[in-house]
């Protein structure tokens, strides 16, 4: 098996009562281990590179349910616009614009989440307060349904910081809920080092990559 398949049921059942959704998070690895977590049952899948997510879309099959996490690009957002499901790292308006275009073009609506930055390190993309303030005036863009945030917390041993990330994070969502096209809204955090956390906070989904699939040969932060 390429997959850690205990580690996988022993997710289902912690969230089994809680109404978190799974999200395989299958970046770097082959279509044969997203297979044969499919084959488990498994449906929702997180990928991070353009690339690499149009590489394996065709070959696996067509009722997964492909969660785009990472940091997507304007120019890019065309190739995976007709079957994405949820584009969860959306971080500026200029990106949203885009992908209501191109969903235009297709004559279809994209679901997004808004990304926000959480976490004290730089390196995390994401928007603040005013910038989601922003993109909350914009009327127009009838070709995107906003479904709730993401963010990452901090990668650190300090639970009590991680926790204050997430509940922040929470809060932001309720506080913005009358502005959000799903109810409830969409809360997209918790990775394999802090879901429990996470789903304490109030996660809807968390995105788990190595507990499922082992650890990857190549650097995560590129996100
Ligand atoms: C890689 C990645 C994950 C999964 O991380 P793990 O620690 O392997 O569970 C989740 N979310 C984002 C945005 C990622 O880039």
């Amino acid at each position: 098996m390429l997959i850690n398949q205990p580690a996988f049921e022993q997710l289902k059942s912690e969230l089994a009562s809680t109404g978190t959704t799974l999200i395989a998070v299958s970046k770097t690895k082959p279509v044969e281990a997203i297979q044969e977590l499919y084959d488990l049952g498994q449906r929702d899948f997180g990928e991070n590179y353009v690339q690499e997510l149009v590489e394996k879309q065709p070959l696996l099959p067509e009722d997964i349910r492909w969660h785009f996490i990472g940091h997507l690009q304007s120019n890019k957002v065309k190739y995976i616009a007709p079957f994405v499901y949820l584009i969860h790292g959306v971080d500026s308006l200029k990106l949203l614009k885009e992908i209501n275009k191109q969903a235009a073009k297709l004559n279809r609506t994209i679901r997004v989440l808004l990304q926000v930055h959480i976490a004290t390190e730089e390196t995390k993309f994401g928007m603040d307060e005013s910038e989601l303030a922003a993109v909350f005036l914009e009327q127009d863009l009838n070709h995107v349904q906003i479904g709730g945030l993401m963010g990452m917390a901090s990668f650190t041993d300090d639970l009590e910081k991680v926790r204050q990330e997430f509940t922040t994070l929470a809060k932001l969502a309720e506080t913005y809920r009358d502005h959000f096209k799903e109810s409830p809204a969409i809360l997209s955090m918790g990775m394999s080092g802090d879901y429990k956390i996470a789903v304490e906070c109030g996660s809807t989904m968390i995105r788990i990559g190595s507990m499922l699939f082992g650890a990857r040969n190549y650097p995560q932060n590129t996100q």
